[in-house]
Order: C-alpha cells, then structure tokens, then sequence
C-alpha cells in the first residue's frame, strides 16, 4: 500500500495531467462570448463559479436553484462582471414540471439554445446507508431524472445550435465508496444515461456533444461542511474546478477529470487493480468518525 501511493499513483496521475493538459490548451474564452447557457445549481458552490467564468467571457446566462434570493445576488454580479445577459428562474427540481419550466424560459427569452450545464444536487447525508429507500427514491428525481427531463426538452434547441450538454458527475459516479450510497447511486445512472445518449448521437449522427464531469472533492461550503470530518485530503478550488468544466464543455470532451491527477489515476487503477482501489479508498476514511 506504501508503494502504491509514494510512487504508482503519482507516476499514474502525472501521465494523466499531461494528457488532459494537452487535450484543453485549444481552449480559447471567446469561444463561449454571446453563447446562451443554462447552468443549474447556480445559487452557490460549483455552479456560482461557473456563472461568474461565464460572465467574463460574455455569455448569456439562464440560472437556475430554488433560493430566489442567492439567485438575485448572483445574476447581479454576473451583470456587473460583464455577462451579456442575466437572468433566474427559482424552483426545486423535485418537481417534476420545473426541468421543462426551466427550458421553455430559454426558449422564449433566447428563442435557441446553446450549452445546457447540469450540475444541481439535492441533499443527501454522508454515513452508512441508513435504509431510507423513500430518500434514494427522491433522491433519483432530484439529481438523475430532472437532468434526463432537462436534456430532453432542450434537446431540439441544442440539436439547432449544434450544442452541449455538460454533466457534473462525480468519482462516486464512477468508483463506489462507502457512506454515499443513494448520491452514488444517483451519479453512476448519469453516467450510464448519458453515455448511452452519446453513443447514440454518433450513430444517428446528431452534433450534440455530452460531457460528463468527474470531480473528486472540491472545497464548496456545502462539501466541507458534510465531509470534512470523515475524510483525508485537501479539497481542490471550486474556481479552478468551474472553469475547467467550462472548457471540457467548450470542447466538446467525453470526460471532465478534476482535479486530473487524483481522478485520473484512481480510474486507471480501477482498471488495473479494482480491489487494491476499494481497499485505498476504505483506508482514506477517517471512519471513527462516521455514523451508523
Ligand atoms: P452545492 O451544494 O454547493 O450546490 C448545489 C446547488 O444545487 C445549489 O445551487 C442549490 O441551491 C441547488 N439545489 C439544491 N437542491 C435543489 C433542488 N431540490 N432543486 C434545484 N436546485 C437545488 O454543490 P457543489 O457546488 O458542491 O456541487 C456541484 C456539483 O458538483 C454537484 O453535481 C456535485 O455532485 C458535484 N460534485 C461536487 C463535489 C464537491 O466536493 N463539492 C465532488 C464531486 C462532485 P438551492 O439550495 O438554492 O436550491
């Protein structure tokens, strides 16, 4: 185990950073000026930094989260940073009307469409699965099914632009960790879902591209504040993290691996090695601290 993280994991990540470092140098923030984005989850976290990147570069911005008054906060930054347009729409995607609520505002404000980013999340807890099937359930609509919903609606205006769709999906969407069972749960149907969707676009030929984001922990109020007591290791910056998914989408990748080493090295090893991965990852839980 000693050997493996001194030397094979850091070896594996630094061949990763390489390669994705090559993969977004083509990345150019006029490539997003006078696009007209959705970007959920926009309130606060991942998803605030994304609409404060867009801004600066010039796009037109549709947010989305159910505190109206963060929203209003964050539209008006996102004016003062230069966005050529903002505005919100308030409303919880545990209803299962408001993913096309969301959409059909783009449509009558923008009449078109041009990259759809999918990132809210509802609450979930971080312990051992406590047998609550009511909480997976609701769980599902609120951050599987309203992103499914999403897309639909939005596919014919993204099918017109020739647009993206951009996933924020997790390793827990990837690589099955303990006390996360129902938010995993909900991260690895992403996955399934729209990489299937992708692989259907090449046959059918539709220039829509899908981007599914895979984050490792990132130091957003709302992650620390749930993992940080049961979990060694630094976060990455949720600015930096928000920026680079914004340029995986505007580059039409497959994949998002943030931040590249970490990520990029433990899916390697999931390939290589998947029991000496799941025995690392157990052993990177302070697990004293985690409730039954
Ligand atoms: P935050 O908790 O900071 O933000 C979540 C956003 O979703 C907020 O804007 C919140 O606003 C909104 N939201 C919550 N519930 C609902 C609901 N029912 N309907 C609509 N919107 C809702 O999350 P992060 O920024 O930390 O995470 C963003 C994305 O990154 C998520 O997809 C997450 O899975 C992923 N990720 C994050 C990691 C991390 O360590 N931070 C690690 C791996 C992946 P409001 O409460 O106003 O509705």
């Amino acid at each position: 185990m000693g050997l493996l993280l001194k030397v094979f994991i850091p070896l594996l990540g630094l061949a990763m950073a390489f390669y994705f470092y090559s993969a977004t140098e083509n990345f150019s923030e006029e490539m997003l000026r006078g696009k007209r984005v959705i970007v959920t989850g926009a309130s606060s976290g991942i998803g605030e930094q994304m609409a404060y990147h867009l801004a600066r570069m010039e796009a037109h911005l549709l947010l989305t989260a159910r505190t109206e008054a963060k929203l209003q906060q964050v539209v008006k930054r996102c004016l003062e940073l230069g966005a050529a347009s903002a505005h919100y729409v308030s409303g919880s995607m545990e209803d299962t009307t408001f993913p096309e609520v969301v959409v059909k505002e783009a449509e009558n404000t923008w009449g078109g469409l041009d990259m759809l980013i999918l990132n809210h999340i509802g609450h979930s807890y971080f312990k051992f699965f406590n047998g609550d099937v009511g909480h997976v359930r609701k769980l599902l609509e609120t951050n599987f099914l309203s992103y499914v919903a999403m897309a639909t609606s939005a596919l014919p205006m993204l099918k017109e632009s020739e647009g993206s769709i951009v996933v924020v999906s997790s390793l827990a969407g990837k690589v099955a960790s303990p006390f996360a069972a129902p938010y995993s749960a909900t991260k690895f149907a992403l996955d399934g879902f729209f990489s299937s969707l992708r692989q259907e676009f090449l046959i059918d030929k539709v220039n829509v591209s899908i981007t599914v984001c895979i984050l490792g922990y990132i130091n957003t109020d709302n992650a620390v504040r749930a993992v940080s007591h049961a979990i060694r290791g630094t976060p990455a910056p949720k600015e930096e993290c928000a920026l680079e998914i914004i340029k995986s989408g505007a580059l039409r990748q497959r994949e998002l691996h943030y931040p590249y080493r970490m990520v990029g090295s433990l899916l390697l090893l999931q390939g290589i090695a998947p029991d000496l991965l799941d025995s690392f990852l157990r052993n990177s839980y302070k697990v004293e601290n985690i409730q039954r």
